[in-house]
Order: structure tokens, then C-alpha cells, then sequence
């Protein structure tokens, strides 16, 4: 079966280097999957969890935003930061959840007097926060 070649890396480390058949994620422009052969792109992703094909199985890795180049041979992912599901701290992740929401909450029930409150820093926090509980499969709401 025909694969390629995912290289993911944030500042910090490399966190994987893997022959796959197939990557799916999310991108500034929409959902997008990936196959051997893709034509050349680059493109922003958003926080979210990937989703990687390869040997028959699908295994999820979080990605709090970055890039990604595409060629027929190599995917690369930059991300700000990036965890494979065994990596994350589900009592973290769940209390970086329950923060961002708890300000998004505020904010949009008394935009005044929560003037101090950055929305848009808590709606990406929220998003962060999203992607590594749906790597882990843990519920939120
Ligand atoms: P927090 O508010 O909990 O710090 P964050 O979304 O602000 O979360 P990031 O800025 O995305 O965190 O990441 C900073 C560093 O912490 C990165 O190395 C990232 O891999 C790591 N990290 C963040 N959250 C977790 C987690 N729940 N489990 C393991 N590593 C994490």
C-alpha cells in the first residue's frame, strides 16, 4: 500500500516521524485528507485532532495550531504545540477547558464588566483545550 511520510514538530521537540496512508485535519480553509501523491500545498491548521491512518488503524494526535506542508512524498506538520493521546494530562486539559469557558461565560453575560476578559485568547484556549480531550477521548460539554 502506497504511504507518506508525517513529520510533526513544535518548538519544543519532534513529536512523531511515520510512514502513513492517510492524514486528516483540520485546516484554515476547511477539513482536508491527505493521500500519498497529494499535489503541493501550504496551508494553517486549527486546534484540533488529527486524525492518522496507517497500518489499518486510526490513531489521533492533538495539534494546538500551526502549519502544515503537503508534497507527494512528505507531510510536514509545525505546530505550536502537539501531543499524542498518551502524552496528554486529561486533569489539565479538562481544567484549561473549564477556565476558557468559565471566562467566555462571564464575558458574554456582562461584556462591561469583564472588559479585562480577552475573548479571543479564551476561545483559542477553548479550542486547545477541545482538541486534546477529544485525543484522549474524554467527554466534555
Ligand atoms: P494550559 O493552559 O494548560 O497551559 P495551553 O493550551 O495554554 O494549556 P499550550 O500553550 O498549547 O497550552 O502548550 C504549552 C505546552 O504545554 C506545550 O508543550 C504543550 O504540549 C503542553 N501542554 C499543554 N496542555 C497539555 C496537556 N493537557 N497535557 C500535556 N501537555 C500539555
Amino acid at each position: 500500500m502506497a504511504t507518506i511520510q508525517l513529520q510533526v514538530v513544535s518548538p519544543e521537540k519532534q513529536i512523531c516521524d511515520k510512514e502513513i496512508s492517510m492524514l486528516i485535519v483540520r485546516s484554515t480553509g476547511g477539513e482536508l485528507g491527505i493521500l500519498p501523491r497529494h499535489a503541493p500545498l501550504i496551508t494553517g491548521l486549527i486546534p484540533h485532532a488529527m486524525r492518522i491512518k496507517s497500518d489499518g488503524q486510526e490513531s489521533l494526535m492533538a495539534i494546538a495550531g500551526g502549519f502544515m506542508e503537503v508534497t507527494p512524498t512528505k507531510i510536514t506538520v509545525l505546530a505550536s504545540a502537539a501531543e499524542e493521546p498518551e502524552q496528554i494530562d486529561v486533569n489539565r486539559a479538562q481544567a484549561a477547558y473549564a477556565r476558557a469557558k468559565q471566562r467566555i461565560e462571564a464575558f458574554k453575560a456582562a461584556p462591561a464588566q469583564n472588559e479585562d476578559i480577552d475573548i479571543d485568547r479564551a476561545e483559542a484556549a477553548l479550542a486547545r483545550a477541545k482538541a486534546r480531550l477529544i485525543a484522549t477521548g474524554t467527554s466534555f460539554n
